[in-house]
Formats: C-alpha cells, sequence, structure tokens
C-alpha cells in the first residue's frame, strides 16, 4: 500500500499540483492526515506513534522535521497519542482549541501553542484554515476546511450526527474526508459493553454508515469531487460495507463524486489538486 502512495506521488509530471493529501491512518486506532502546498506542510491530528507517523511520512518522500504545524480536532488518544514526539522532532507549532490545549499532558515539553476558539477562522502559511464545532463528547471538538488558491478540503471525523452547521461549513469543498464509523447492526451484537455501545451512538458518539448514506442523499455538496470515507471501527464496520453502502447513496443521488473508503491503519494513496 506504501508502494501505491510512492507511485501515486510521483505521478505528476510538469510542476506541482496545489495541495496533496495522503492519510498516514484513519480508524478507531490512530488518525492522522498530512496536507501540503509546496511551502508549508501540515499533519491533521498526531494519533499514530511517533515511529509510525515518521515512517509513513518518508514513505511519501517527506522529511518529518519539515513539518510546520500540527492542526488537533480533540485531544482523544487516536488524535493525539503520537503528538509529543512529533513535535519533539519536527519542532512545529500546534493548533489546537483554548480549551482543549489544558487536557494535553505537556509534560516538561515547552510546546509552541497556537491556541483558537472553535469557528475561528485563521491562517497556516498557504492555507485559510477554518474551524467548526462538531458534536462528539471531547472538551471542544472540531472539524476543518482548508483553503489555498481556491482549492478547499474539508475533514470532519468523531461527530454524533451531522447538524445543520456542520453541512454547512463542509459546503464548496473539492475534497471532503468524513467519518463513516459503524455499522449499525454490527455494532449492536459486537463485542462493546452496552455502555460504549450507547456512547457510540449517541448524538455526541460517532456517524454510521447510514448517517453518511443520508448526508449523501440530502447534503452533500454536488461540487464535491472526491470523497473520502473515514475513522472506520476497526470492531463494528467493515471497508466492503462501507463501499458499498456509499457507493448506492451515490448513485441514487446521481452524483460523479469519486469515493474511497480509508481502510483502517493503512496508509492512503496521495491525491492531488
Ligand atoms: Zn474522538
Ligand atoms: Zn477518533
Amino acid at each position: 500500500m506504501q508502494h501505491a502512495a510512492i507511485e501515486s506521488y510521483h505521478k505528476v509530471s510538469g510542476g506541482w499540483p496545489i495541495v496533496r493529501i495522503c492519510i498516514l491512518a484513519s480508524s478507531s486506532a490512530g488518525n492522522a492526515t498530512f496536507v501540503r502546498t509546496n511551502h508549508t506542510r501540515i499533519l491533521i491530528d498526531a494519533g499514530l506513534s511517533g515511529r509510525e507517523t515518521f515512517a509513513r511520512l518518508e514513505a511519501i518522500g517527506e522529511s518529518p522535521e519539515s513539518l510546520d504545524a500540527v492542526l488537533l480536532t480533540h485531544e482523544h488518544g487516536d488524535h493525539i497519542c503520537g503528538l509529543l514526539p512529533v513535535l519533539r522532532k519536527s519542532k512545529a507549532a500546534v493548533y489546537l482549541t483554548r480549551l482543549t490545549a489544558p487536557t494535553i499532558e505537556w509534560g516538561k515539553y515547552e510546546p509552541n501553542l497556537q491556541c483558537f476558539q472553535a469557528g475561528q477562522q485563521f491562517r497556516i502559511g498557504d492555507f485559510q484554515v477554518e474551524s467548526f464545532s462538531i458534536p462528539h463528547d471531547a472538551i471542544d471538538p472540531v472539524g476543518f476546511c482548508l483553503t489555498v488558491d481556491g482549492v478547499r478540503i474539508g475533514l470532519a471525523t468523531d461527530l454524533g450526527y451531522m447538524p445543520d452547521s456542520v453541512r454547512m461549513h463542509l459546503r464548496g469543498t473539492d475534497f471532503l474526508m468524513l467519518e463513516s464509523n459503524h455499522d449499525l447492526d454490527m455494532l449492536k451484537v459486537g463485542p462493546y459493553p452496552w455502555s460504549v455501545k450507547q456512547r457510540v451512538m449517541s448524538r455526541h458518539g460517532h456517524l454510521s454508515n447510514g448517517m453518511v448514506s443520508d448526508f449523501i442523499l440530502d447534503g452533500l455538496d454536488p461540487c464535491v469531487r472526491s470523497m473520502v470515507l473515514t475513522h472506520l471501527s476497526e470492531h463494528n464496520n467493515h471497508p466492503a460495507i462501507v463501499d458499498m453502502t456509499a457507493a448506492q447513496a451515490l448513485k441514487r443521488r446521481g452524483s460523479g463524486c469519486s469515493m474511497t473508503v480509508a481502510e483502517p491503519g493503512v496508509q492512503s494513496q496521495v491525491w492531488e489538486f
């Protein structure tokens, strides 16, 4: 899979694309997405170990030291467990909400903290970043839209449902990374204790395949060119079910949007715009 990423990375000839995106990993076990232009390199969430993050960056020809910023969605372990090693190696600035910053154990490390308020817009190098609140059981969770030279990238994972405000923020995206966490029937009969099942199904839990299907049918902006379904549960979902459910919804919608499922734990191809 890492080979596929390298091949795709080198496929562009004649000049740089505006932006390159690689999902280093996405699942309930660890999330990290790399986005870059010619001048700015950002990691969105750092939920892989430091060693694995560095290896996966190197697999696409990126050096960990050249990261400019780490952008955090929220403080859950599957989004921050590699944060300190990544910051120590890269000296990157970390962008997170004011309320999220004190929830992280910084130890003796003195981070270059760039705190923002959920809903605020700010700039990281070439990228205009728009943050928006999402419904999830963390202190102050957010999703992001990153815009550079007219290319708009949306990311929304870890949300219990799709509020109108999130639908609104995701309008106009060319490339959308959206959670499709669980299959409701698999979750109900799966191995989790009932309290955890209730949490996942709640309004502050995670999006099911069915909710994504509903969103595709009545909320997906026709201008979205590519959609990647992410943050799959390894116990309560299967990539083939996600693919089938979303493909059916896209067909019913008459959408020409290309769709990919991020296999849990597997590094994605590199998308270029
Ligand atoms: Zn979470
Ligand atoms: Zn998560």
